[in-house]
Order: C-alpha cells, then sequence, then structure tokens
C-alpha cells in the first residue's frame, strides 16, 4: 500500500506514520512527487486497518497496490518519473536519444563514433566493453580498456555514458568510468545483480529480456527501486517469438503498456529489436509516435568492419538522416528531441 501524505504534511508527522509502519514490520520506501510525499510500506496487508493510519495528522489517503511490483507501479505515484543524468533528464518532454556501437573496439573507432552521434545530437553514448555473446569465441568486449575509452569520449564530448555490465565485478569497474549502468536482455532475470546496481546508486537502463512478460519486467525493475534505487530507465528491445524474418519481434504495444502500469521512463532499442539497418529507423520513428521517452541506436563509423552487430549499426550519415526525421514525429506528438548544444 501507499500512505499518501497530505501537502501540508509537516516532517514530526511523516516521522509519526514512518514509525508505526515500521512497528508493524513494514519495510518503508519514501516516494517524493513534485508536490507530495507518499509513503510505500510493503507488509501485511491483512494488519492495514487495524493500524488507525487514516486517522493520523497529515495523512490524506490510504491506497492499497493490487501488482505484485509496487513500488515502480503507476498507482504509488500518478507522475512520470524523471531520470535526470548530469544534464540530460529522460522522461520529460524531450526525447532522449542513446547512440553509439555495438562494442568498444578502439580508441579510434570510439573516439569517432562519439564525436558523430555528438554532431548529429545525440545526448548519450553507448558503448559495450563486456559482451554477453552467444558463442564464447566471439569478441567478449574490451573490459576496463573499454570503460577507460567510454570516460575519454565522455570528457572529450561531453556525452553521458551507458554500458552493459554482465557480474558484480564489471559492475565496479564501470561504476568508475561511466554515468548509466545497463543491465542487458539476458540478465533481466540476473536477481542478484539487480539487487547489486540498486545498491550502486547509479541510474540503470534495464532491458526487457528476451522472454519476458512485461510483468517480468517490471517486477525486474521493482528489485533495483526496492534496494532504494528510483533512477531506473526501461528499454524493450524486441522479445523472441516464431518469427525469423527480424532478429526478434519489436513489442511497440509495450510502450503504452509499460507506461500505463509505471510511473518509470521507457525507451525502445530497434537495433537489437530488428538487427536489420534497414529496419532501425522505421521502428524508431514508430517508437517515437508510440510515445517512447528515448531510443537507443547502434552507430559504427564503418558497419561492415564491427566486430559486434555490424548488420543492423546504421552509418553516421544514416544516423544523421534519421535524427532530422525524429525530430519531425516528435513535434507531431508534442514533444522535442534533446539534442546537445555544441
Ligand atoms: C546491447 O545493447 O549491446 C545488447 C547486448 O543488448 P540486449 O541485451 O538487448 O541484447
Ligand atoms: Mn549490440
Amino acid at each position: 500500500m501507499v500512505v499518501v501524505m497530505n501537502l501540508s504534511a509537516d516532517p514530526e508527522q511523516i516521522n509519526s506514520v514512518q514509525q508505526r509502519l515500521e512497528q508493524f514490520g513494514f519495510e518503508i520506501h519514501m516516494i517524493r512527487g513534485v508536490n507530495r510525499l507518499v509513503i510505500g510500506a510493503v507488509g501485511d496487508r491483512r494488519i492495514i486497518s487495524s493500524l488507525g493510519l487514516e486517522t493520523m495528522p497529515g495523512v490524506e489517503s490510504i491506497v492499497p497496490i493490487m501488482k505484485p511490483y509496487k513500488l515502480v507501479s503507476r498507482e504509488s505515484k500518478g507522475e512520470s518519473s524523471v531520470v535526470k543524468v548530469k544534464d540530460v533528464s529522460i522522461g520529460g518532454d524531450e526525447v532522449i536519444v542513446i547512440a553509439g556501437p555495438c562494442a568498444v573496439e578502439s580508441r579510434e573507432q570510439l573516439l569517432t563514433a562519439a564525436r558523430q552521434v555528438r554532431r548529429a545530437g545525440a545526448a548519450i553514448l553507448r558503448g559495450g566493453a563486456f559482451k554477453p555473446r552467444t558463442s564464447p569465441y566471439a569478441f567478449q568486449g574490451l573490459e576496463e580498456e573499454g570503460l577507460k575509452l567510454l570516460a575519454e569520449a565522455s570528457e572529450e564530448t561531453g556525452l553521458v555514458t551507458v554500458t552493459e555490465v554482465i557480474d558484480q565485478m564489471s559492475l565496479e569497474l564501470a561504476m568508475k568510468y561511466v554515468d548509466i549502468i545497463q543491465i542487458g536482455a539476458r540478465n533481466m532475470q540476473n536477481f542478484h545483480l539487480l539487487r547489486s546496481v540498486g545498491r550502486s546508486g547509479k541510474p540503470v537502463l534495464l532491458k526487457r529480456g528476451l522472454s519476458a512478460t512485461i510483468e517480468e519486467w517490471l517486477m525486474a525493475a521493482e528489485y533495483v527501486v526496492s534496494e532504494g534505487n528510483e533512477s531506473v530507465i526501461l528499454c524493450e528491445r524486441g522479445i523472441r517469438t516464431f518469427e525469423n524474418a527480424t532478429r526478434n519481434t519489436l513489442d511497440l504495444s509495450a510502450v503504452p503498456v509499460a507506461k500505463g502500469q509505471s510511473h518509470l521512463p521507457v525507451i525502445v532499442d530497434p537495433s537489437h529489436a530488428t538487427g536489420h539497418l534497414r529496419l532501425v529507423a522505421p521502428m524508431a520513428r514508430a517508437a517515437v509516435a508510440a510515445g517512447a521517452d528515448g531510443l537507443l541506436i547502434e552507430v559504427h563509423p564503418e558497419p561492415h568492419k564491427a566486430l559486434c552487430d555490424g548488420p543492423q549499426s546504421l552509418t553516421p550519415e544514416d544516423f544523421e538522416r534519421l535524427m532530422a526525421e525524429l525530430k519531425l514525429v516528435a513535434a507531431a506528438v508534442g514533444r522535442g528531441v534533446r539534442e546537445m548544444v555544441m
């Protein structure tokens, strides 16, 4: 349940409600909206009515949350959450574009890509340093060397950075060098890792699992938020279906569904969803039209030479063209596209 406090509730009243809940074994999470405070309380539903919370000073209402995910549910917080990373806000009026290569391959490749995507208007630079590959013989990433290159690219371009972590060791390293931690589709239900990124306090980009339902995806987000980290961005990246004309099937309806069920921002990755460069732009435009708060797009200076995901990587020229198109689509749905000021 959540306890909605009055606009005028003072710290003492808030404290009393918190103490009462804790006394009866409830786990407390403070959810701060723009105007008011909501106290999320996870515990035994059967004893709520006997606590007399409704009559405590400062309490406006008690709202039971029926969904299995509590803290990320729209019921617990009506207004949409905005995840702020440095000067970039994800989940606000502007659509945010994350772009860059699948993997960090070399200093020259990453710095060239960073300059190119920045020039085209991306707000966040991506690049994998730890790659979860299907084959153990495929390129696995430059690891700490790759993270250092991301930090250097960020220093030069001013772009916020995101990279995937695959375990505790890569998380600890990534925290030193990048701004946003990505949990990939294959680790969406690695509950121990979800708790660790929750405790890290770093903003988290949480991909939907290959065959995860939207509810399972939101439960994964709940793991992160329940550790006290509210900065979670959901990312739809296509799911496994019987269709094999595309790498995955982009579930665009997941965007309005997830945004309806949760207050968290939702972005779309048309690159991994489709697996083909020609399908990336149409699906990116459709995602913005469907209400996505952002996009994650793979861009490589020379896609034919990419060590990972070349067939789905846009050239810098394709990406620049797409950015111009996205502005038109965003404007049609009453939004703008966040652009770095040069
Ligand atoms: C990636 O973003 O490079 C990646 C591996 O994505 P996913 O986890 O969605 O497959
Ligand atoms: Mn990739």
